[in-house]
């Protein structure tokens, strides 16, 4: 089995969230049980000031009146894994945080046409054929449509949804730039309103088969979405293929190369099961001088500053939670009214709250390590990594209850889980919290239940495989 996974974000190379990791690290698995996976992403600054990598060939495209050439190298992911990446080249795929919504979109329908050709490129100069192109977020949402209908090839085709509240809507004006014929789209111009496309929707209806990175999410995706636009689209999907098509949905795992105590190269100290206590102290203790922060039960906050993430709840209960004698730690970055509810909060408290608006891979590794407890007060998170991240290194999350952070966390027993958005019950979660805290012998057990839990990707691998190839198998018998 031959598969290229496609997305905007691959770690190591180029992260800005969990979809990055789940790119960094699928792959590496699925080479393990067996299967040829390799991925491709565009070619950012980045990456090529960070990394080497070869380029292996070109090839051209027509998007709107111009001939764009694209540039394709090719690396490996580190520590000596054999699993192939590629990268794209071409000034218009290298632009990270595009601002306006049209230009996002156009930004990444090139991107769509550019892997679509890549495959083309790949199957005639790369002697590389994949049996099935699996595609992740609205990003990749237009290939399905580009390779069948425009190149007229024949691959099956996953789309993954790892966030539905990022659709990619936008002016229907793209499709002129990809020279997409009317007839070949179902819904695109059929928006509400009609001069507006849906990407995701679209990928929805072309693609083979739609998944999502949690059972709970898979099930909140069908069942919760008679608001959301995606609603229709997923309707539509049904009536085409019949009740028995369905919405997978396959929990994310982590990667235990990157995110293991025992071996972090950002940590002070290295620290497993058995030594968690002295090793999580002397994290602690480093991070909070580093900080200039007093020796407290320490919280943090990881993650991108939208409003999913759910920091109005915290920010409700922040006074209170504060007055439990608590240091706070922030690390984020998004949406400026979120940034600035949390600068407002820290300069309040300047001798407990530090916040950080960035993107900072060794804090984030450093958080994990020295910290006693995660908040993750998301109004919806369809996998969730953090709180997974957070067991692993015995910080205990402290989460709503919902999608994949429901799916992962045992209320009582390796973190803590709250009614989403309930601000009450969050405060009454932390002082339950520090309550275990302070009772050695029930804070070990927690800890220790949390570090063992396993969020490997085995099990996920082969939820995969069994689907990879039942996509082949529906293909070459119905020929969707
Ligand atoms: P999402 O995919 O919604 O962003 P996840 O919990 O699935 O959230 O994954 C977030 C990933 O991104 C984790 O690996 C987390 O450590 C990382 N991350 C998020 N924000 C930052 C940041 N500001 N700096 C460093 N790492 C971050």
């Amino acid at each position: 089995m031959r598969v290229l996974i496609t997305g905007y974000e691959a770690a190591p190379f180029f992260k800005r969230g969990g979809l990055g990791d789940v790119l960094g690290s699928l792959p590496k698995v699925l080479w393990k049980i067996g299967i040829d996976a390799r991925v491709v992403i565009p070619y950012y600054e980045e990456i090529r000031e960070k990394y080497q990598s070869k380029k292996i060939g070109t090839f051209s495209v027509i998007f709107g009146k111009n001939i764009e050439r694209i540039g394709i190298y090719k690396s490996y992911f580190p520590k000596n894994s054999k699993v192939p990446i590629y990268f794209l080249e071409n000034k218009n795929l290298a632009v990270i945080n595009t601002r306006g919504r049209n230009k996002k979109i156009d930004q990444f329908a090139f991107f769509d046409l550019c892997v679509a050709h890549f495959v083309l490129w790949s199957l005639t100069d790369g002697k590389w054929m994949p049996d099935l192109l699996h595609c992740n977020d609205w990003h990749t949402g237009l290939i399905p449509l580009i390779l069948r209908k425009e190149l007229k090839l024949s691959i099956p085709t996953l789309l993954t949804i790892h966030n539905l509240s990022y659709q990619g809507r936008g002016s229907i004006k793209v499709l002129d730039l990809l020279h997409v014929q009317d007839k070949d789209v179902k819904e695109l111009k059929r928006g509400t309103p009609a001069t507006e496309i849906n990407i995701l929707g679209e990928g929805i209806l072309h693609t083979d088969a739609v998944s999502t990175v949690s059972p709970t999410y898979a099930r909140e995706v069908v069942e919760n979405s008679d608001h959301d636009p995606i609603h229709t689209f997923l309707l539509k999907r049904q009536k085409e293929r019949g009740a028995k098509d369905e919405v997978f949905g396959i929990l994310n795992g982590i990667d235990y190369e990157v995110w293991d105590p025992r071996h972090d190269g950002f940590l002070k100290e290295w620290y497993g099961l058995s030594d968690f206590r002295l090793g999580k102290a002397k994290n602690k203790a480093y991070l909070l001088s580093h900080l200039g922060l007093k020796n407290k039960p320490t919280f943090c906050f990881i993650g991108r500053m939208a409003h999913q993430k759910g920091l109005d709840t915290l920010m409700k209960v922040l006074p209170e939670i504060i007055s439990l004698d608590v240091n706070i730690i922030f690390l984020g970055a998004g949406e400026k009214t979120v940034e600035a509810s949390v600068i407002r909060a820290a300069g309040q408290y300047p001798s407990l709250i530090r916040a950080e608006f960035s993107y900072n891979e060794r804090l984030a590794h450093h958080l994990y390590g020295g910290c006693d407890f995660i908040l993750i007060p998301s109004h919806f998170e369809p996998c969730g990594l953090i709180q997974m991240i957070g067991m692993r290194y015995g910080t205990l999350p402290i989460a709503s209850e919902t999608g994949g952070l429901k799916d992962t966390i045992i209320n009582g027993k390796n973190g803590f889980l709250f009614e989403n958005g309930n601000k009450r019950q969050l405060l009454q979660t932390v002082t339950k919290a520090l309550r275990v805290y302070k009772n050695s012998k029930a804070y070990t057990a927690m800890v220790r239940s949390a570090m063992e839990t396993n969020f490997s990707w085995d099990k996920s691998a082969l939820q995969y495989q069994a689907l990879y190839e039942k996509i082949v198998v529906d293909y070459d018998h119905y020929g969707f």
